[in-house]
């Protein structure tokens, strides 16, 4: 990227037509509705960025815009312009959070900037094998993570963290990739007019005669995992051609074509995994017809009988006189079909982790010098019924919202009391008792302190683990003022709205355990790449309180906390203007409540009465230092006089700054642009 000045917030002028206000700062009312009529207006005309200060709105407008061409994507995306700018500066480090409910546009927005981080920045061997890794990430993770929801028809069902590392330079030459909690729920069962994940339609739509017969592929509704919920095709989408660019992502990064085989081979491996069933003999579950075992064995290089022994019976430990053995238990047809779904899960997820990790090698960097990071989660999301994978993701979202008030609106106005700046207060809804509702260890427990509590004494079957659950909820939490009980489970009511959570599942898909059984047999693969998925060793790997579902993701979103913290972080608050999907489609209810519950306002208002630059006293004369001979080169007296002095010398509107105890606070950056161009001239 060339050294260009970073010029100021000069991309707000690219939207030289004005249509409403392109910085809803100007706004003459600051009302919901105020701010409601402008996005609508812009997106009318067709303007679909809208900025607060630096934080910038996006509104889906679900159609290509005229200036999304590879050509113009540089000089009329504001997205862009903002990372172009942010990369002159070469900070230590920054993020992009695009944030929004489910369909909003995050995912594009992030492929935007990874697009043209890639295709900007100069050079060739290493930043350009970087730069392919980058875009080539995209069609292989959705692939494999993103599925057709009601809300979007390409729902991300993982998060994931793209920190792209730069040379001195500004080339992109590494990166590494955090990801989140994968919906592994979807690769059994998917609601109705949902689908499973892109990759399975893919495979059967786009493989080759050859491959198809290698891997016994049929027609979708052939198996279990994809014909419970009646959708197999997705507007718009070819998933045959869509196949092609998945094995040649594979291909760009680097992943071997043994490997590539064996990555299909588990996929067609799961499909056939499904289709065997069982049936209820004597209470004991048996599959129903053994022949279907031969198939899905072969995918997977085991044996057949040992497979159908694993999921009929489980080993486990006993006392006996005192001394503990193995005992072998038969499952019913109930536990049977759960064992099975319970591997098909475990092998996808970790054909998904390895997928990242492959990533990653590629583009592994010895130092890492500075960074742009680039965040692209699950958004906020509301089924018909609810469970524990909307409970997980929703998590995550209150927490991104949490660092948004923490940063703009709470640090933000707790600075300008602490320096003794003249400020009325705003009002503004803080979500951290909703964060704390759930993720609360002690007094009262949060929500998945109960669940982890829940999971550690109950019974290896599960059964009733829900209900004791649901009653512990109540005497936890049952009087907090964000939940509430309801007759098949709970409900919270998050920033976003009110979710009612269905309570069936949430012990076991928390617990999220893999018997040994499973994993021994996985290890006696004939294949060393499926082999190497499963590299737990049995007899030494500590057997305390495993890691939960939820303490994972917890963890994981805590660690992103801190991570975008360090950074300065940069927000795309996406709306999705309508349910339908259709271009030029407004529907205002749904727009004003997104605005209300992403606190657009509030922000406004703190912008507006607020001050967009703030340098403590000595930095300040430091660098402008030059203006005047009294500073230059360094000024005698007290630092907050000097710079007063600097000040009136320049002549500086006086409503435009005010002093602080330690800092000056200046209005609009406009003033200091003034600052730096007398300097420059100096
Ligand atoms: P989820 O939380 O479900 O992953 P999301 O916020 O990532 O949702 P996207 O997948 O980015 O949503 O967007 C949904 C769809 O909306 C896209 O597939 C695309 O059709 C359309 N869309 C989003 N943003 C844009 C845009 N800037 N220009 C054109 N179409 C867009
Ligand atoms: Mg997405």
């Amino acid at each position: 990227i060339g050294k260009k000045k970073a010029s100021k917030y000069h991309w707000q002028s690219q939207n030289v037509k004005q249509s409403g206000v392109d910085d809803m700062v100007l706004l003459s009312k600051i009302t919901e509705d105020a701010i409601v009529e402008n996005l609508k207006k812009r997106f009318m005309d067709d303007y679909i960025f809208t900025y607060i200060g630096p934080v910038l709105i996006s509104v889906n407008p679900f159609k290509q815009m005229p200036y999304f061409t590879d050509r113009e994507i540089e000089t009329k995306c504001p997205v862009c312009i903002c990372v172009h700018t942010y990369i002159c500066m070469c900070y230590a480090c920054g993020t992009y959070n695009p944030i929004g409910e489910s369909g909003a546009g995050k995912t594009v927005a992030a492929k935007y900037i990874m697009g043209y981080i890639s295709k900007v920045s100069g050079g060739g061997g290493k930043v350009q094998h970087v730069k392919d890794i980058i875009l080539q990430s995209n069609p292989l993770l959705e692939a494999f993570g993103n599925a057709k929801t009601v809300r979007n028809n390409n729902s991300s069902r993982f998060g994931k963290y793209f920190e792209i590392q730069f040379s001195r330079g500004g080339e992109p030459d590494g990166g590494k990739i955090s990801n989140f909690l994968l919906e592994k729920s979807r690769v059994v069962s998917q609601n109705e007019n949902e689908r499973n994940f892109h990759i399975f339609y893919q495979l059967i739509e786009g493989s080759s005669a050859q491959q198809k017969e290698a891997l016994g592929i049929m027609t979708p509704d052939y198996y279990n995992y994809l014909n419970q919920s009646g959708t197999y095709k997705v507007d718009g989408t070819n998933d045959s051609k869509e196949f092609q660019e998945t094995m040649e992502a594979m291909q760009v990064i680097g992943i071997p074509g043994d490997c590539q085989m064996q990555a299909l081979h588990i996929v067609a491996g799961i499909l056939h995994l499904g289709n065997i069933s069982f049936i209820e003999a004597g209470n004991y579950g048996q599959v129903e017809s053994p022949d279907l075992l031969a198939f899905p064995a072969y995918l997977l290089g085991i044996d057949q009988n040992w497979l159908q022994e694993k999921l009929t019976s489980r080993k486990m430990d006993s006392k006996w006189g005192g001394k503990s053995e193995s005992i072998n238990v038969t499952l019913n047809q109930e536990q049977a079909c759960y064992t099975r779904d319970a591997l098909s899960k475990a092998l996808y997820a970790r054909l998904f982790d390895y997928l990242v990790e492959a990533i990653n090698k590629a583009m592994q960097k010895p130092i890492e010098e500075f960074s742009v990071g680039v965040l692209d989660i699950y958004g906020f999301e509301i089924f018909q019924r609810n469970g524990f994978e909307q409970f997980c993701i929703n998590f995550v979202n209150e927490k991104l919202q949490q660092i948004f008030i923490e940063l703009t609106l709470k640090a933000e106005q707790e600075e300008y009391v602490q320096e003794g700046i003249k400020w009325t207060p705003i009002e503004y809804f803080n979500n951290k008792i909703v964060c704390d509702l759930i993720e609360n260890k002690l007094n009262p427990p949060g929500i998945m302190s109960v669940l982890d509590d829940v999971c550690a004494t109950m019974h290896a079957k599960g059964e009733g683990a829900d209900g004791t659950l649901l009653q512990k909820l109540q005497a936890a939490v049952g009087t907090h003022d964000h939940f509430n009980n309801w007759n098949s489970g709970f409900v919270i009511h998050h920033y976003a709205g009110k979710v009612s959570y269905d309570i069936s599942g949430f012990c076991e898909r928390n617990r999220d355990v893999l018997f040994p059984d499973l994993i021994e047999l996985m290890q006696s693969s004939e294949h060393a790449f499926i082999r190497s998925l499963f590299p737990e060793n049995l007899n030494t790997d500590k057997k305390g309180r495993p890691t939960t579902a939820g303490s994972k993701i917890k963890r994981q979103a805590n660690e992103l906390v801190d991570t975008l913290m360090k950074c300065t972080p940069h927000y795309i608050r996406c709306i999705k203007p309508n349910e339908t999907k259709r271009p030029r489609d407004w529907e205002e209810s749904r727009v004003k409540h997104q605005v209300e519950y992403l606190g657009l306002k509030e922000n406004i208002r703190v912008r507006r009465a607020g001050f967009a630059y703030r340098r403590v006293f000595k930095k300040f004369l430091q660098r402008y230092s030059i203006l005047t001979p009294e500073t230059y080169p360094y000024w005698r007296g007290e630092e907050k006089q000097g710079v007063l002095h600097l000040l009136r010398s320049v002549n500086m509107d006086t409503d435009q700054y005010q002093m602080g105890r330690t800092k000056i606070f200046v209005k609009n950056p406009e003033s200091l642009f003034l600052l730096e161009e007398m300097r420059e001239r100096k």
